[in-house]
């Protein structure tokens, strides 16, 4: 695909997206899937940013519907359905418990989850329903007794976030279309006032190649200002940024198959505690913060908080040593700007702008709408292009991995690619076994992401093929040796390389857990 996508003899792209998460990689599978011909490029590797830091729901936002946003969850609501249909090998749904301890909301979040079942209307899941003091017990045995008068639950889904970027990445491939990570966007290519490509540096080589386009769609997250300023250096900013961290732990702290919803923290926010991968993932928070960052880094008043709240809702008191790991991520805010008001095209959760140059930017939204915001950004771009206009096709396009057999529909598989992941297990001894004992994976997905998934670091394959950087930060780093051997035997690397990249890695991760004491983020 890197090739295709730099060979000087290859016609302008109709579609060039810039930036491979979840909005650039909906906006490219949208393209593609129209018969436009269709290309993008990542600067880091897929879902990098704010895509693979997410709660991991799919849903309609319990928390807009609090402050009256109907229009929104009812499209987020439409779009979970279609997802659970589209990749039932990625997203699942779960029940969600909204604990009681006040008289008044049994009565308060009942009514309001009964709109929320009824917004789905028929692509909703099982029905809300009040639950008493025993059962809500039952569903979350670790759950604060004291007080506890009963609960609501109500139905939602989840997902693997970076799993469902790659596949993403995967069905834009099966479309016809190019999707190339470790390849950033460095400058505009312009014809007279138009921009019509752009300058690509591979950064594996420091390669710099032109590529061209008939419209460059930008879906560069919390760095749409970087290349919007490319297009004009007098765009004024679009973005805040929002920082959001979640801590992980052990599944002793919430046994059971339901997550919880705080509905009101001391911060006025809603706080999850989700089951994922036989780990709990608590978040999240709210801080408005300036930097821009790959590798944004949690508080120790985030931190703090997130325990403080744990401690509060759960029986047992998780200390800083029982924190697997603690990601976080950060939020584009679109800005109410005069310019983003002028010449927003469309605006839900997410704004579309068109500069006149005609560089389609397209920031804010959610995961769960990925698809809808890319319907949105590639029509608008096709307008831009004079390209055929062609309906969307995507409400009812399976991805990458798809299948009819209830085995290959199991959540966080691998879907059709099992039989022949089955295969490369049975290659070598050692392949079928788990990659670390604390670990939910096997040797052979490593293999697998490097011939097949694109994976190019270690980073890749700990943090996003795999989770197992979320999942447990420390195994994540005993296992790295192995990753990079078996990387470096994929990818033609020498010993040198294997090195660094266990080296870079370890200091990654230390990132990602707690010392004992003090709890704050290791850096050293
Ligand atoms: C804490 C938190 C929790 C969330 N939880 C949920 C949730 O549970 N459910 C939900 O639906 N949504 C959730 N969201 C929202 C969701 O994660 C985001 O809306 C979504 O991931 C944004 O995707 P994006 O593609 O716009 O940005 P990003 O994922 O940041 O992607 C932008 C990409 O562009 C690349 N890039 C930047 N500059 C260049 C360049 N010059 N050349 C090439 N590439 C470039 C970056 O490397 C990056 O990979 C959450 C967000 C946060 C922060």
């Amino acid at each position: 695909m890197l090739a295709r996508l730099t060979d000087p003899g290859e016609p302008p792209w109709d579609v060039l997206v810039v930036g491979g998460g979840a909005t650039g990689l909906g906006s490219a599978v949208e393209a593609a899937s129209r018969g436009y011909r269709t290309a993008l490029v990542e600067g880091h590797d897929f879902a990098k940013a704010t895509s693979s830091r997410s709660t991991k729901l799919v849903h309609g936002g319990v928390r807009y519907l609090q402050r009256g946003n109907v229009t929104l969850v009812l499209e987020a609501l439409r779009e979970r359905g279609r997802l659970l249909r589209n990749a039932p090998h990625l997203v699942r749904d779960l029940p969600f418990i909204v604990p009681n301890y006040d008289w008044w909301e049994a009565p308060y979040y009942g009514a309001g989850l009964k709109l929320y079942d009824l917004l789905a209307g028929r692509m909703g899941l099982q029905p809300s329903r009040l639950l008493s003091r025993e059962e809500t017990l039952d569903h979350i045995p670790t759950l604060e007794p004291r007080g506890l008068r009963g609960g609501v639950v109500y139905q939602d889904a989840q997902f693997d976030d970076a799993r469902l970027a790659v596949t993403l990445a995967l069905t834009l491939a099966d479309l016809g279309g190019v999707a190339v990570n470790y390849a950033s966007a460095v400058g505009l290519i312009k014809e007279g006032e138009l921009v019509r490509g752009v300058r690509v540096r591979d950064e594996e080589t420091g390669n710099e190649s032109e590529v061209r386009a008939r419209v460059v769609i930008n879906a560069t997250g919390i760095f749409a200002d970087e290349l919007r300023r490319m297009d004009d250096p007098a765009s004024p900013p679009l973005l805040s940024l929002s920082q959001g961290v979640h801590l992980v732990l052990d599944r002793r702290f919430q046994p059971g198959e339901s997550a919880i919803l705080v509905p009101h923290t001391d911060d006025g926010r809603v706080l999850f505690a989700v089951p994922w991968h036989d780990r709990v993932v608590v978040g999240t928070t709210d801080t408005p913060v300036s930097g821009r960052s790959l590798e944004p880094r949690a508080l120790p008043e985030e931190i703090e908080f997130l325990l403080g709240h744990v401690a509060r809702c759960l029986t047992q008191d998780p200390s800083p040593a029982d924190v697997l790991s603690l990601f976080a991520g950060l939020r584009p805010l679109v800005r109410g700007t005069k310019a983003a008001a002028k010449t927003a095209a469309l605006s839900r959760d997410h704004t579309l702008l068109v500069s006149p140059a005609g560089l389609v930017t397209i920031a804010g939204g959610k995961w769960t709408t990925y698809r809808k915001m890319g319907e949105d950004t590639v029509d608008q771009a096709a307008m831009v292009a004079g390209l055929d206009e062609r309906p969307s096709r995507t409400l009812d396009l399976r991805l990458h991995g798809w299948s009819e057999d209830p085995h290959l529909r199991e959540w966080s598989g691998h879907g059709a690619d099992a039989p022949e992941l089955a295969r490369v297990a049975a290659e070598r001894p050692g392949w079928d076994e788990p990659l670390h004992l604390n670990l939910p994976y096997r040797v052979c997905e490593v293999v697998w992401a490097a011939r097949r998934e694109m994976a190019r670091t270690v980073e890749d394959v700990l943090a996003r093929r795999t989770r197992s950087l979320l999942l447990d930060a420390r195994a994540s780093v005993e296992v790295a040796p192995k990753v990079a051997a078996l990387l470096a035997a994929e990818l033609g690397k020498d010993a040198e390389w294997e090195r660094r990249q266990v080296a870079e890695y370890g200091e990654l991760a230390r990132g990602y857990w707690l010392e004992a004491a003090g709890g704050s983020a290791s850096s050293s």
